[in-house]
């Protein structure tokens, strides 16, 4: 079988990160099994739908290097395909012109509510009036009303309905627009999806799409419904658990490798923690291994994945990563400076964007420690700041030699490392944690470190 998978966002806002796990699966399905992966854009509310969410749609694929290869559906350019469908169902008896004004809809709703049944429309076994001409219409769909259905579905398994409890739904409204019960399966038809992956919330919504499928003798897809992501308190993810946009985790300094990972590993299980990068699922995933409990979104968890997965990439990497943030312009004495402590510096950050409290001491010419509780420290041992100074000052610069001449000086003055180690960290970074002290005196120079060491608090 060739296999045909999509993502199908609506356009309303940003990219949700079920959303993007959702097109995460999907092309990872399609790859395993050198299919086509495509993204259909479905705009057919045009009041809610906006080009800035289409904008932020792409960004956040192309991010996470889930973008398709192939030309990107617009629903709403298929409006006349859908209306045709809607016509035909017509035509053969599936479904029927709804007259009901607002008043007697609302009656309808309320009495199908009270009774707990589902809506049919008196037009449902209605011929036609022939004063109708002027009168506005819905098209309904003529559900089934006997005998069930079933769905084998990939992740929830076979579940059966009674289809007596399905609602004649609207196919197409009185402004002749297709509704997303209809333009979704028209356009699932005419791409050729085999696979239809997408959350749990549209599971109720297969019941009903199928019976336009089975109507039309199209072929029925095979569906995977993936349950919603939670947040670790168990509800429904939402704001108050955090960013929910994934592109906002861009901009909060993670990785997109770490949020793949992290989001593929939300409802997807393999054997080993490297199976969750894009080159080996696109190997391994299968839908079988999807769970069928929902996920449960964990920053914790996410931050160790990130922190991971920063000490494990290529410095080059993130020194651009940071550089583009960042727009830093640094000279060759700086990036080498950067670039060489920036291992030692990735071990105490969980998202890059935090290195940026570590610029002020990495490339200000004229820093000085501005922590006042700090500054009184350094004013009382200023004498061993300004004799270290003095004695660097002499040094041929090298690693070594640096670490000779500290060596000698706590050896000279019967101190131990602990006596000046903080106090040079201090007068150096402004901090009492930071890489590795000699590192740091031999990158930023004899310069830099005697001008700090002699600053005046
Ligand atoms: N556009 C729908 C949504 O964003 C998805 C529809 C589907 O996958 O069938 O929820």
């Amino acid at each position: 079988m060739n296999v045909v998978t999509r993502f199908a966002p609506s356009p309303t806002g940003y990219l949700h990160i079920g959303g993007a796990r959702t097109a995460i699966f999907n092309y990872l399905f399609a790859k395993k099994h050198s299919g086509k992966y495509l993204v259909r854009i479905e705009d057919t509310d045009k009041k809610r739908s906006s080009e800035e969410a289409i904008k932020a749609i792409h960004k956040s694929l192309n991010w996470l290097n889930v973008n398709s290869e192939h030309n990107v559906v617009y629903q709403s350019q298929n409006f006349n395909s859908h209306i045709k469908v809607a016509h035909e169902l017509l035509k053969k008896g599936h479904a029927y012109k709804c007259y009901l004004n607002s008043d007697e809809l609302e009656k309808l709703r309320i009495k199908s509510r009270e009774n707990g049944i589902p809506i049919k429309s008196p037009w449902r076994n209605k011929e036609e009036p022939y004063d109708n001409k002027n009168k506005e219409f819905v098209i309904r769909l003529k559900m089934p009303s006997d005998g069930t259905t079933t769905i084998d579905d990939i992740v929830q398994g076979k579940v059966t309905i009674k289809n007596e409890i399905l609602d004649d739904m609207v196919i197409l409204r009185s402004d002749n627009t297709p509704t997303y019960m209809l333009s979704s399966v028209v356009d699932d038809n005419d791409m050729g999806i085999t696979h239809i992956i997408r959350g749990d919330d549209h599971f109720n919504n297969a019941f009903r799409q199928i019976q336009i499928i089975k109507y039309l003798n199209w072929n029925i897809p095979y569906y995977a419904h993936i349950p919603l992501i939670h947040g670790t308190d168990g509800a429904k993810l939402s704001k108050r658990h955090g960013a929910t946009s994934i592109f906002d985790y861009h901009d909060l300094g993670y990785t997109s490798e770490a949020m793949f990972s992290y989001l593929l590993q939300l409802g997807w299980s393999a054997k080993n923690d490297e199976d969750y990068c894009i080159d080996r699922a696109t190997k391994l995933f299968a839908l079988e291994n999807v769970s069928k409990s929902p996920a449960k979104f964990d920053l914790k968890k996410l931050n160790n994945i990130n922190a991971k997965n920063l000490n494990s990439m290529k410095i080059s990497d993130i020194y651009k990563l940071v550089i583009d943030r960042f727009k830093l312009y640094l000279n060759d004495e700086e990036q080498k400076r950067f670039k060489s402590l920036l291992p030692e510096l990735l071990k105490r950050v969980q998202v890059y964007t935090d290195l940026e409290f570590e610029f002020d001491w990495l490339f200000q010419k004229d820093f000085f420690c501005k922590d006042k509780n700090y500054q009184l420290i350094l004013q009382k041992h200023n004498l061993i700041l300004k004799e270290i100074g003095s004695r660097l000052k002499e040094c041929e610069w090298s690693v070594e030699n640096i670490k000779n001449t500290l060596n000698q000086y706590i050896l000279d003055k019967s101190l131990t490392f602990k006596d000046i180690g903080p106090i040079l960290r201090m007068a150096l970074t402004g901090k009492t944690n930071s890489p590795d002290l000699v590192s740091i005196i031999y990158e930023l120079g004899c310069t830099i470190t005697v001008n700090r060491l002699n600053y005046k608090y």
